[in-house]
């Protein structure tokens, strides 16, 4: 049975969709079978995994308010072991549709029953907010990775994004569990970033990834190339460390 893990943080700009799209490159580069979903209506991880938007038929838009099957909306990437569900902009107006339709937070969840059985691990990039659509991420994942930038107020709004964890652990998921934090975008250059690490320690003390993510030029540079790190300069600082960090996910259980 795969593993589904959600990224998650409500503030944009924090490393989601490079996590996303670098956690599943190396778990898929490491033998394991993936499935990345886009749930951000952007489209940066479809974009950054090297998928044209106008080759997508379907996306995760026609799944959530549509009800087609999952198995006609998943295309194969260029990395061997990881395909995807894309997104199109068309999901933007998916977070207002959804209100009214029955059982709206448990969708994505009942998709990935019939496509779970395929893949080691199922990643889920979620959107910067904490909407429906993010709710159908967590309800339907095993659990969630936190993305942290190691900046100023890095610890603010993590309370409203653990309080959405714990209603939808009462709630609609009580198998949810924290993943862990990581630490991204680290200016190794200055004290800050340290300062960071040791509060952002304090407060989810073994919940944080040991692996620690630093700022490298070759990781913001890639999605425009429509490659993962791990093919863009897997010599890189950056494939170096998405690849510990997927070992991380794999030894985690
Ligand atoms: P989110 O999905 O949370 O909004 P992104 O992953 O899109 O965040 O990252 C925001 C921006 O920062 C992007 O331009 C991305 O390329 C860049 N970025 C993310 N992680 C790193 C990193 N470790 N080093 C350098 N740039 C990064
Ligand atoms: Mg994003």
């Amino acid at each position: 049975m795969g593993k589904v893990i959600a990224i998650a943080n409500q503030k944009g700009g924090v490393g989601k969709t490079t996590t996303a799209v670098n956690l599943s490159a190396c778990l898929a580069h490491i033998g394991k079978r993936v499935l990345l979903i886009d749930v951000d209506p952007q489209g940066n991880t479809t974009s950054g995994i090297g998928i044209d938007k106008g080759d997508v038929e379907n996306c995760i838009y026609n799944i959530l308010v549509e009800d087609i099957s999952p198995k006609e909306v998943i295309m194969a990437t260029a990395i061997e072991g990881l395909d995807i569900i894309p997104s199109t902009i068309q999901l933007a107006g998916a977070e207002i549709e959804l209100v009214p339709t029955i059982s709206r937070e448990v969708r994505l969840k009942r998709a990935l029953e019939q496509v779970e059985h395929n893949y080691d691990y199922i990643i889920i990039d979620c959107p910067p907010s904490l909407g429906l659509l993010t709710i159908n991420s967590l309800t339907a994942s095993s659990s969630v990775l936190i993305p942290v930038q190691c900046e100023y107020y890095a610890l603010e709004g993590l309370s409203q994004l653990l309080n959405t964890v714990r209603l939808v652990q009462k709630h609609l998921n009580t198998n949810l569990e924290i993943e862990g934090v990581l630490l991204t975008m680290l200016d190794a250059r200055t004290n800050l970033g340290i300062q960071v690490i040791d509060e952002v320690k304090k407060y989810f003390r073994e919940k944080v990834f040991a692996t620690i993510i630093p700022r490298n030029v070759r990781l913001s540079e890639a999605p425009s190339h429509g490659q993962p790190i791990i093919t863009y300069d897997p010599k890189s600082r950056g494939a170096e460390v998405y690849i510990d960090l997927a070992k991380e996910v794999v030894a985690n259980g």
